[in-house]
């Protein structure tokens, strides 16, 4: 007969791979599914400073490894697989990945978020050819040249001051005339000597031929429309949950979160939903990791009233 775990986990962040330490600790058998490294999206940020207990910070991708490997201590197998399909309706779920379909008692949905796109003609053929979602990964093919960055929150303040240091010219495009970004990040924004700052301006158009080659910028105020001369556009527009792959079985908001409260209880019995996929005002670490915790509380309860119904 198949094997059928207590609970797979899909996707290993920092949610995915707590949930895992919690369960297998707990006694459970759990199989986690991981599609890129352990860490998920905190793996892609060199320093990471607001996770309590490392005074200097820490790499983004060693902390995710270090997740996996306490998880592992105690039982935990991880597939290093991205998953097609599940079926979560019925009391015995099934999550396919490559060739194969798993069996388990309970899902724990930790597949976190993914960036989200301009929208425009040509950004996923160039992606990979001038069009990166990822400063850090993919600066130094940057390097001496210039670049744009799409955006005005953290991520897009955080990208531009990393690029700024790698980059000839850093053009960075936001949408109002005011950035969303955290204080801590405006004053060294706004005191690097290479970046250009276009206020109130979207980006109408992506101007390439085998790579980048520019953007065609319109502002909102004046209607102006202009040219801008690059080699690399990073956008930096904020993310949105990887929920595709469930949004027809499970219920979720209308931006796509999976609807879960603090319990991580979702719309179906033994499906919880934790991290960034999850319906919920904070998105960090420290708050994915809680939530793995959370669910592997919950999951212990759901498997313990299963058994009592059938006993
Ligand atoms: P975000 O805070 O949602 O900011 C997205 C930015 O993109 C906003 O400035 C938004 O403009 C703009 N935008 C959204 N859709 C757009 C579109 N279609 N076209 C053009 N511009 C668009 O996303 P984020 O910066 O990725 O940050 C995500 C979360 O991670 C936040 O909670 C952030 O605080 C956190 N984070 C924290 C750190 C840290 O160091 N603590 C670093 C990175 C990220 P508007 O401002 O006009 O809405």
């Amino acid at each position: 007969m198949d094997k059928i775990y207590d609970v797979i986990i899909i996707g290993g962040g920092p949610g995915g791979y707590t949930a895992a330490l919690y369960c297998a600790r707990g006694g459970l058998s759990t199989l986690v599914f991981e599609k890129q490294a352990a860490g998920g999206q905190m793996a892609l940020t060199s320093q990471v400073d607001n996770y309590p207990g490392f005074e200097e910070g820490v790499d983004g991708f060693i902390l995710g490894e270090k997740m996996k490997q306490g998880a592992e201590r105690f039982g935990v197998e991880t597939r290093r697989e991205e998953v097609s399909a599940v079926k979560l309706t019925e009391d015995i779920k099934e999550i396919t990945a490559g060739e194969e379909t798993f069996k388990s008692r309970c899902v724990i949905i930790a597949a976190g978020a993914g960036p989200r796109k301009l929208g425009l003609s040509g950004e996923e053929e160039m992606t990979g050819s001038g069009i990166s979602y990822c400063a850090a990964c993919d600066g130094m093919f940057f390097r001496k040249k210039t670049v744009a960055v799409i955006g005005g929150g953290n991520t897009a303040a955080a990208d531009a001051l990393i690029l700024s240091r790698i980059c000839q010219k850093v053009i960075l495009v936001h949408r109002r005339d005011e950035l969303r970004a955290e204080k801590i990040y405006q004053e060294p924004l706004f005191s690097a000597e290479n970046i250009e700052f276009c206020w109130n301006s979207q980006v109408e158009e992506l101007l390439y031929d085998e790579k980048i080659t520019g953007i065609k910028i319109k502002n909102k105020i004046t209607g102006e429309i202009s040219e801008k001369s690059c080699d690399g556009v990073f956008v930096s527009v904020g993310r949105e949950p990887a929920s595709e792959l469930f949004k027809e079985q499970i219920a979720v908001s209308k931006e796509g979160y999976i609807v879960a409260d603090e319990t991580t209880k979702t719309s179906l019995p033994g499906v919880f939903a934790v991290g960034d996929i999850r319906t919920k005002e904070v998105r960090q670490i420290v708050t994915a990791a809680a939530d793995g915790a959370t669910s592997a509380h919950f999951v212990q309860e759901y498997l313990a009233e299963q058994t009592a119904k059938q006993g």
